[in-house]
């Protein structure tokens, strides 16, 4: 089965409802993009599905088995959340790699930076991993990358990632767009994007506006439909 699924889901914040029963199954493998115009209810999802945010009717699962019958440290401990701006704490990239896991190994930050692709340029560095992150040697994507190896030390089942790619430069773009292939080829990728362009090799395209679900498919079949 997916390895998520929301059912019937009605979610706001008071006034009308940012999503309208909007019912959508996340495979185990692949990559899962949401596109839709700003409003559409895209980051209100992935609050709910990060558990930011409760269902005012509805019902998430993971796995088959209801959130609310779920441990909040369960849920989260099998999520992977990147924010859209990139939250740099102060101080190395070993400092920002550990920020939220602070007992992880060196074989995870290993495998974590290989992931990315970032392990040959850190190793480069003078100070290797005791770089400041803050440093001109650093660039803006490659803190975006940093900010993705810290978002799967922990190998989750499921990474999130809000608008990867809005504010970075065509390079920048395309090696984010490696690592969401490779990391989706081992479990599941869910991208939130405001343009259709950017997520046109995603397995799955979820099509949003005002709150529910228009359409979804590959890319493929949304033109041949639409
Ligand atoms: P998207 O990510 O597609 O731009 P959002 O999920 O951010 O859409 O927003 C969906 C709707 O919910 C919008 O009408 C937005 O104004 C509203 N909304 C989002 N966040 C909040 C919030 N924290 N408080 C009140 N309304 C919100
Ligand atoms: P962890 O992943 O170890 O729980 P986080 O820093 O991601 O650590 O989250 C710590 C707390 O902050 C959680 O209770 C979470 O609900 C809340 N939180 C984190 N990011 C957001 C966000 N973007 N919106 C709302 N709450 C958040």
């Amino acid at each position: 089965g997916p390895v998520l699924e929301l059912r019937g889901v009605t979610a706001g914040y008071g006034g009308d409802p940012a999503l309208r029963d909007v019912s959508l199954k996340i495979p185990r493998r692949g990559h899962t993009a949401i596109v839709g115009p700003s409003g559409a209810g895209k980051t209100t999802m992935l609050s709910l599905i990060m558990r930011f945010v409760r269902p005012e009717s509805g019902a998430l699962l993971l796995d088959g088995r209801e959130y609310a019958d779920l441990p909040y440290a369960d849920v989260r401990s099998r999520l992977a959340y990147v924010e859209q701006e990139t939250p740099i704490v102060p101080g190395t990239i070993r400092e920002n790699l550990l920020f939220t896991h602070p007992d992880a190994t060196e074989e995870e930050v290993r495998r974590a930076l290989g992931e990315v692709r970032l392990s040959d340029k850190i190793a480069a560095l003078d100070d290797g991993l005791d770089t400041p992150l803050s440093s001109t040697s650093v660039s803006g994507g490659e803190r975006q990358r940093i900010a993705l190896a810290r978002a799967i030390l922990r190998t989750p089942d499921v990474v999130l990632l809000d608008e990867a790619t809005a504010q970075v430069d065509g390079r920048t773009e395309s090696a984010i767009h490696d690592c969401i292939r490779r990391l989706a080829r081992e479990g599941a990728v869910v991208t939130v994007a405001h343009r259709l362009s950017t997520v046109i090799d995603a397995d799955t395209i979820v099509v949003m506006e005002e709150g529910r679900v228009r359409a979804s498919g590959s890319h493929e079949h949304l033109l041949a439909t639409d």
